[in-house]
């Protein structure tokens, strides 16, 4: 009897280190947080359809923001701040002064770990939004590719150390979570729009 009630015992400790870890994980390594106050309002200052400022390298404030690192994005069940943030990103990059294939929140002021990516390996080649996204692996086969970027005006050159292919972790809008194989151009995407969320611009890949 007592064999079996020290046996309780220990699952049940190992039950609680268990769990005391996992909380630890999500505090220490992810650190979600959901949107400021002030984050709140820029989203909800404007209609759906109305593109948010993007803020660029020649402005020595907006400068210090892209280079600064995002946190990561706590979903919450009642997404409504997070819907219209997506909606207006997508309206910033369709807009015909800032038009482009990816675009991260910190180029609208917004430091959480978010971005549009546009699908050029799917059909119909959508835009779509990635939370918390993570490249887990890249491929040592690296590819050429001709870059610019909306924060940053008048400059396009080639990057050569882009990875061919990357595997990829991320959530969608809906919280599920999901892990990808991303190849060729829609990959050199990722790549520039989650070093974004790292406060690193591809004039940094230039040099390397
Ligand atoms: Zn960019």
């Amino acid at each position: 009897m007592k064999y079996i009630y020290n046996l309780l015992i220990l699952v049940c400790y190992f039950v609680f280190i268990n769990n005391n870890l996992i909380s630890m994980d999500n505090l220490v390594i992810e650190k979600n947080h959901g949107f400021s106050i002030k984050e709140i309002e820029l989203i909800n200052s404007q209609a759906d359809n109305i593109p948010l400022r993007i803020l660029l390298t020649t402005d020595k404030k907006d400068s210090i923001i892209l280079r600064t690192s995002s946190e990561y994005l706590e979903i919450k069940d009642n997404n409504i701040d997070l819907d219209k943030l997506i909606k207006r990103l997508y309206a910033t990059v369709n807009d015909s002064a800032s038009l482009g294939v990816g675009i991260a929140a910190p180029q609208v002021g917004i430091l959480k770990r978010l971005i549009l990516v546009q699908r050029f390996d799917k059909m119909g080649e959508p835009f779509e939004a990635y939370i918390n996204p993570k490249i887990l692996k890249y491929s040592e086969k690296k590819q050429d590719c001709r870059e610019g970027c909306l924060s940053i005006p008048n400059i396009m050159d080639t990057t050569k150390t882009r990875s061919y292919a990357i595997m990829l972790e991320y959530k969608s809008p809906d919280n599920s979570y999901h892990i990808e194989m991303v190849e060729g151009f829609t990959a050199v995407i990722f790549q520039h729009e989650i070093d974004h969320l790292n406060g690193i611009l591809f004039t940094d890949r230039l040099k390397e």
